[in-house]
């Protein structure tokens, strides 16, 4: 005997969650599918804290979707009481000896670009304003440039699932975790999902699998997905740098190529750590493989080439540390699209290591799709139809 519902999510990380959420509140049937407990630390939705900002220096596309999230991790806060998202203010700067002014490029300019086109209130800062306002960055370079949003910061991941799933659950949602989806098909009529435990007959399917993704895309659509290990440190400060309760979130590009960029988040009153990272994608794994112990030789090695000599007042002792995983297509933006071969199912990708802030607005946008099949948010960007003739 399967069970009947009109949906089911299946992966209740950021996604999903967010999806459940959206689908429960308006009232449609839905089944929410975990192997794991989530909030967990075993995907890619753990660690304290993401980032979050309007101009997303990642592309235009991405600004009206964080725009509907800051709107609803407001609503969630309010409904809840829970503090989600903190405006710490974000900085985005450039400090190379490599740097020019001129390249479109610089992760720092394009975001000043987009905030210029779409008014988002920011300042532009000279390495002399940085030096001040963030004695931090002290060491920048002269030819160093910021941007700074009063409105960006971060959201607490774990806790913006938590209270997602629990009204998810409190608006009629079934939610079953700690079980495993083993098999999908499709016809005409609906999708048929089968775990460890059950068989489910749903009109639709959300697929929102973060690094299991691979396995439900089928060939050749699963080369697109590649898992890569990342840490996090949260490094112990020093308590008379004045760090603690003075400094943004932000993302420091000091150099060309991916491994001359980190990112950190603001130390915070009761806390005597600052929680940096930066980000890998030459050696890839897999989310049966992956290594979830972080070593002293990684820690020692984080330290000495993205924080010493670049950002005072924070010491080489590691308090904490975890690992997580990105999933990144070629191109390093989503995929959310129909299924290639499942019919009424619609994929989502783990968002290539940037998905965190868009997670809620996404999540009522997949309700949309479950409901009319359309989305008030243009996601055509994300289609699988820009890897056509790319795939092998
Ligand atoms: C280190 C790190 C830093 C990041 N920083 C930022 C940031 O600053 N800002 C930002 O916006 N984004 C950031 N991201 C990206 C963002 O966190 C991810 O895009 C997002 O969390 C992915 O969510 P997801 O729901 O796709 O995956 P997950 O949250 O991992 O959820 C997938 C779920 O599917 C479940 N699942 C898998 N297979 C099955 C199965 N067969 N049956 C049942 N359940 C299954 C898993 O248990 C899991 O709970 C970061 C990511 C990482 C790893």
């Amino acid at each position: 005997m399967s069970e009947r519902c009109e949906v089911v999510v299946l992966g209740l990380g950021a996604m999903g969650a967010a999806t459940v959420y959206q689908l429960a509140k308006a009232g449609v049937n839905v089944v929410g599918i975990d192997r794991h407990h989530p909030p967990h630390n075993l995907g890619s939705s753990h660690g304290d804290t993401r980032i979050t900002r309007l101009s997303v220096g990642e592309g235009a596309q991405y600004v009206p979707i964080v725009r509907n999230s800051h709107r609803i991790w407001r609503e969630l806060e309010a409904l809840t009481g829970e503090s989600l998202f903190e405006q710490s203010g974000l900085l985005v700067l450039t400090s190379s000896a490599e740097f020019d002014p001129e390249d479109p490029t610089d992760f720092t300019l394009r975001t000043i670009g987009l905030a210029q086109t779409y008014g988002i209130e920011h300042e532009v800062l000279p390495a002399e304003q940085i030096r001040q306002r963030f004695p931090q960055f002290a060491n920048v370079h002269d030819s160093a440039v910021g941007y700074f949003e009063p409105g960006g910061g971060f959201v607490r991941p774990e806790r913006c699932i938590d209270v997602q799933l629990k009204l998810a659950e409190q608006q009629g949602a079934t939610l079953y975790k700690g079980e495993t989806v083993t098999g999908i098909s499709s016809n005409e009529e609906g999708v048929t999902v089968t775990t460890d435990r059950r068989t489910l007959f749903a009109n639709k399917l959300v697929i929102s699998a973060g690094n299991w993704n691979g396995e439900w895309l089928g060939e050749p659509y699963e080369n697109l997905l590649t898992v890569y290990r990342q840490k996090l440190f949260w490094f112990e400060v020093d308590e008379n740098a004045g760090l603690v309760g003075h400094s943004p979130t932000f993302i420091f590009t000091h150099g060309r190529g991916d491994d001359k960029i980190n990112y950190g988040f603001p130390a915070l009153p009761g806390e005597s750590s600052m929680k940096i990272a930066t980000a890998q994608y030459h050696t890839a794994t897999s989310a049966q493989a992956i290594d979830r112990t972080v070593s002293a030789a990684e820690a020692r090695d984080m330290f000495e080439h993205q924080v010493q000599d670049r950002i005072a007042g924070v010491t080489s002792k590691v308090l904490k540390s975890a690992v997580c995983a990105y999933t990144v297509t070629p191109d390093r933006h989503f995929i959310i699209d129909e299924h290639p071969s499942l019919q009424h199912t619609l994929f989502v990708s783990a968002c290539s290591g940037h998905g965190f802030k868009h997670s809620a607005a996404l999540g009522e946008a997949f309700a949309q799709w479950c409901m009319r099949g359309s989305t008030d948010l243009d996601l055509s960007s994300f289609s699988l139809k820009r890897f056509e003739g790319k795939l092998s």
